[in-house]
């Protein structure tokens, strides 16, 4: 007996005219929307990031679509042809290699030029790795805010996290497995003492949901050099913030130890505070 009851048959209503940005799964093919398969089935044309990718989604459900590739190299060319499409009435979806279209991926521009010759622009929702991980992470959801990738050069990233770090809100990013290590390295380094968590392969076979101190997962060698796709999330820090005076005090006691900059760094770790907060104040008091 299947344990699944079987899918109910395609929807037969025509499609609207417009452009369909359309979710498909992260990992597990499951995933899919029966209003994702509907809207795949029924248009006129899909744009993809990689045709091979989503030729093999398309097989592996029984749909033949005619496929374009939109990619941040074709997107220049693919986007006038979309347009023109969508201006003589085509039904034209987009969808990335895995997860939500414009998610860290390609479609913002042709979402806005469709917008602005005025078409429909239909949301497909579905997977999106950046809600899943939020989903299972155990961090506040109330307030977050996506960041998408660390810049991969170590100057850049550190200043990228520091403009981050007074924020208070869940901070989601995604990286790659060969700059894990020095990414929670810089964020440990720029939002001191803050729960986290590090979701691997989400929906796929090796799913793994690591959580902890920041410091703590930094140090893990697990992360040394992981395989697999990866969402780092990092909570907002302690729910009664270190007071300015409980700063000062730490920063003066640092300073007599240490230059601003490491002082900075030490308190930014044992208060949770952001560093370049910290640096700024502790230039003043030097002063
Ligand atoms: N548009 C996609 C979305 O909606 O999530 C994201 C595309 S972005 C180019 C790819 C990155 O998303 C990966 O490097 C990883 O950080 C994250 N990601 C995608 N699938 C994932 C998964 N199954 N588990 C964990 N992270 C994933």
């Amino acid at each position: 007996m299947a344990r699944h009851p079987p899918p109910p048959a395609l929807s037969d209503t025509p499609l609207a005219p417009g452009l369909y940005v359309v979710a498909t799964p992260i990992g597990n093919l499951r995933d899919i929307t029966l209003r994702a398969l509907d809207v795949l089935a029924g248009c006129d044309l899909v744009l993809a990031e990689d045709t091979r990718v989503t030729g093999k989604l398309l097989s592996a459900f029984g749909i033949s679509a005619k496929l374009e590739r939109h990619d941040e190299h074709a997107a220049e060319r693919a986007r006038p042809k979309a347009l023109a499409a969508l201006g003589e009435g085509a039904r034209v979806a987009l969808v990335s290699d895995a997860g939500t279209p414009l998610i860290s991926d390609p479609g913002y521009r042709l979402v806005r030029e469709a917008a602005q010759a005025g078409h429909a622009v239909f949301p497909i929702p579905g997977a999106s790795a950046v809600l899943a991980a939020l989903a299972a992470a155990g961090l506040p959801t109330d307030r977050f805010l996506f960041a998408g990738f660390p810049p991969p050069k170590s100057a850049a990233r550190r200043a990228f996290l520091d403009e981050l770090a007074g924020i208070r809100a869940t901070l989601v990013f995604y990286e790659g497995g060969s700059r894990l290590a020095e990414s929670l390295a810089d964020m440990a380094a720029a939002f001191g003492a803050r729960e986290a968590a590090v979701a691997r392969e989400l929906t796929k076979l090796h799913e793994t949901v690591v959580r902890g101190p920041l410091a703590t997962l930094a140090a893990d060698p697990q992360f040394a050099a992981p395989k697999g796709e990866i969402v780092v999330l990092v909570g907002p820090g302690r729910e009664t913030a270190a007071t300015a005076a409980d700063a000062d005090t730490a920063l003066k006691d640092a300073l007599s130890r240490l230059k601003p900059a490491e002082a900075a760094a030490e308190v930014a770790k044992a208060l949770g505070l952001p560093r370049r907060d910290l640096y700024r104040r502790a230039m003043e008091l030097k002063r």
